[in-house]
């Protein structure tokens, strides 16, 4: 059986800028068709990453093949990439139809087809074709986005790159986007490279997740193995309404530090333990006394913010389940410890 090449395949890509190293010496495949996202705190060096992989930036090492093709060398102009930059980078002064046919303008597509593609676009990216001669100076902030959207596709790209996208979006517009843009990808079978620093919007996006912190990948897994099988705390952290319980080490055993109960083991140095994983349930393995001080109604699921001597925890809880706890009251919660995904610091 004779295995397609990876849409793009990264060997040792390394850049460095004087003694600082952005990206260190990453290597992986990414799929034909792939939703594949990079999360990572500000300066971790996911710009610099998706710069080199577009060809805005030269490697200081590696090498980078695009479907077996060595296109290290390759200049971005050349490239069969778009990138789609959370600037919103549009041209101001020209219409929506201008911006959406600037890659095939410069291609020498004729004028008509170049009208028949962009009006095509603009149907793909769910904007009414009325926008067409309208000047983007008019439209909205969820309208830029998808004329941004429309003017990369513009150029008939094998690969997207979007560098965080929504994230001068407010809340709801992006939750909108963010179905859009999966849509999208669903509907034109491209291959996505996507940078956020939201593991949550990554984790609603991505067929992959790769976590990134000081030009490495940390982890790399499906949005589930991530969510269940987090590898360190650094991940962990990411992942926003989680718990994540200290071990200590004490004569009588080990201890959960903060909430001063007895620890199954001392496995590793960090617990995370999810918010369903916590639960009213004086019958648990483990269990101590809590106050809850917020109580949030998520729809489906009760969320209890959750006070245990020094520790702030979260809990979550099927609407339905009986579960009726007030605010300022303190109640047995436990968990199972099978529940755990035991991390390094
Ligand atoms: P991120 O996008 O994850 O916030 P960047 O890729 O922008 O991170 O930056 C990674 C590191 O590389 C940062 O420390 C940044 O200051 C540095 N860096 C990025 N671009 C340059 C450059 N052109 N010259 C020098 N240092 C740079
Ligand atoms: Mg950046």
């Amino acid at each position: 059986m004779t295995k397609s090449p990876a849409a793009l395949s990264l060997t040792g890509l390394t850049k460095r800028f004087g003694a600082m190293t952005a990206v260190d010496d990453i290597s992986i495949d990414i799929r034909e068709g792939e939703f594949f996202t990079i999360v990572g705190p500000s300066g971790s060096g996911k710009s610099t990453l998706v710069r080199l992989l577009a060809g805005l930036e030269a490697p200081t090492s590696g090498r980078l093949h695009l479907r077996g093709l060595d296109i290290t060398a390759m200049p971005a102009n050349r490239r069969p990439t778009a990138m789609v930059f959370q600037s919103l980078a549009l041209f101001d002064h020209r219409s929506v139809g201008q911006n959406i046919e600037f890659a095939m303008k410069m291609k020498g597509v004729a004028p008509e087809a170049r009208r028949l593609r962009a009006l095509e676009l603009l149907r793909l990216v769910r904007l009414p074709e009325s926008y067409y001669a309208r000047p983007v100076t008019q439209c909205s902030g969820g309208e830029r986005q998808r004329v941004a959207l429309a003017r990369a596709l513009g150029s008939d790209p094998e690969i997207l790159f979007f560098d965080e996208p929504l994230s001068a979006i407010d809340y709801r517009l992006r939750k909108t986007l963010e179905v859009e843009l999966k849509e999208l990808h669903q509907r034109t079978g491209k291959t996505f490279i996507y940078i956020t620093h939201s593991l949550e919007e990554a984790m609603v996006l991505s067929d992959r997740i790769a976590i990134m912190r000081a030009g490495r990948f940390e982890q790399i897994g499906t949005p589930d193995e991530i969510y269940r099988h987090p590898t360190s705390r650094f991940v962990a952290s990411f992942m926003g309404e989680v718990n994540i319980l200290a071990v200590s080490q004490t004569p009588a055993g080990p201890v959960f530090a903060d909430l001063d109960c007895a620890a199954p083991e001392a496995a590793g140095a960090f617990a995370v333990l999810r918010p369903e994983s916590l639960r009213p349930d004086a019958s648990a393995p483990v269990t101590f006394a809590a106050t809850v001080t917020q109580k949030l109604m998520l729809g489906s699921r009760t969320q209890f913010h959750l006070r245990a001597g020094q520790a702030a925890l979260i809990a979550e809880i099927a609407a339905g389940s009986g579960a009726s706890l007030s605010l300022g009251e303190t109640a047995r919660f436990g968990f199972d410890p099978a529940d755990i995904a035991w991390v390094q610091a």
